[in-house]
């Protein structure tokens, strides 16, 4: 609470005069005005009414506001009416459920990571990406376009309501009368873990080849030292006990789609494709590596931390074997990044298009340290 004085002033002509001089009391945001003769016995009854109307006006004024606009409908499923620590919202005739709990309660496993803000569920062989704030999501890589996105309410995730229920395959009705939402869920038992030992498979992808040269100025093609480059890796990889598999392991044309292909088929744990760089002008050098994860490809953008893990592992490791400009690590949607499901990353170890660069790829010393390099890079990104 609070007091002070003020006047109460007219105006006479140009000269204001006071005509009574007036108390003030800001009381819980309020301000009560009284004049100083006032008898203070009015002034506590007058608090007394303000108190008592805050305790009754209060309440209705918060239900007042819960019913604009917001109300908060049952959900039940399979008959049972679920318990949401944070209530199912109706905001602009879009329904928005706890998806955690619906999940959950219809047998999903629910991951959350807080790092790329994407909830991950599984249930059998279903898997559900979705990013927080995203208009779409997958259902084993199939786009789902959501109403609205999801967000986040104390704590929980909320999701549009026809989404959290069809993800896993259920359906969903409302009750006319009461408003209650019914899902359907066709098996609410979850389907037991399955624990599998994956084997370790590492696909390297040796850029062009066949009838596609790659880059090459003068006598050095670059589809040849990446297939050298490639194999060299692989042997590598290979006397640690790693199974390698490639693209092409000889002078062969294959499609970028089918590149991918073949490391999906594998169920490979990654991919690295390996390329060498090219431009117009002599001057350019150096060593970059890409990756490709964006929020718009929510299965890409699930495994952003590996994608990104794996590029600057290779990264350091060329950088370190052939001392070249560093380009960085770099974003970029290509089409074996973009189509590979497992982590990948595409390699440009140096420019065939640099007079001292392309000198140095027609060695096999240098060959050789890029092939260690990124031997290494895979290595330490698979903790070996
Ligand atoms: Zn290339």
């Amino acid at each position: 609470m609070l007091t002070t004085d003020i006047y109460h002033v007219e105006e006479a002509g140009n000269t204001s005069v006071i005509v009574e001089k007036l108390n003030i009391i800001i009381y819980k945001g309020q301000i009560v005005l009284f004049k100083t003769k006032t008898n203070y016995i009015q002034i506590y009854l007058l608090l007394m009414i303000l108190i008592s109307l805050s305790f009754l006006v209060g309440p209705l004024l918060a239900s007042a506001s819960a019913d604009t606009g917001v109300s908060h409908p049952l959900v039940i499923l399979n008959g049972r009416q679920l318990e949401f620590e944070v209530l199912p919202t109706i905001e602009n005739n879009r329904t928005m459920v706890p998806l955690r709990t619906i999940f959950e309660s219809m047998g999903a496993k629910v991951d959350w990571n807080s790092t790329t803000l994407v909830v991950t569920a599984t249930k059998g062989d279903i898997t559900v990406i979705l990013p927080l704030n995203s208009r779409t999501a997958t259902v084993n890589g199939s786009i789902y376009n959501l109403e609205v996105p999801s967000k986040i309410v104390n704590n929980r995730t909320l999701a549009p309501l026809r989404f959290v229920a069809e993800a896993f395959g259920g359906t969903v009705t409302w009750d006319e009368n009461t408003g209650n939402i019914n899902i359907i869920s066709s098996d609410p038992t979850p389907s037991p873990p399955v624990p599998q030992p994956r084997e370790v498979i590492v696909v390297l992808d040796a850029g062009h080849g066949g009838w596609d040269p790659g880059a090459g100025v003068s006598q050095l093609i670059e589809k040849d030292v990446n297939l050298v480059i490639a194999l060299k890796a692989g042997e590598l990889l290979k006397q640690r006990g790693i199974r390698v598999e490639y693209t092409r392991n000889n002078d062969s044309y294959v499609s970028l789609e089918e590149r991918s292909s073949i490391a999906n088929k594998l169920n490979a744990t990654l991919f690295v494709s390996i390329h060498n760089n090219a431009n117009i002008l002599s001057a350019p050098c150096g060593t970059e590596t890409y990756f490709y994860a964006p929020q718009e490809y929510p299965d890409l953008f699930v495994q952003r931390d590996d994608r990104a893990r794996l590029a600057k592992a290779l990264q350091i490791q060329l950088l370190d074997k052939l001392q070249r400009q560093n380009r960085g690590v770099k974003e970029a949607n290509l089409s074996v990044l973009r189509n590979t499901r497992m982590p990948s990353v595409l390699v440009e170890v140096a420019f065939i298009s640099n007079p001292a660069e392309e000198a140095l790829l027609k060695t096999n010393d240098f060959k050789d340290r890029a092939a260690q390099a990124i031997a290494n890079g895979i290595l330490s990104f698979l903790n070996k």
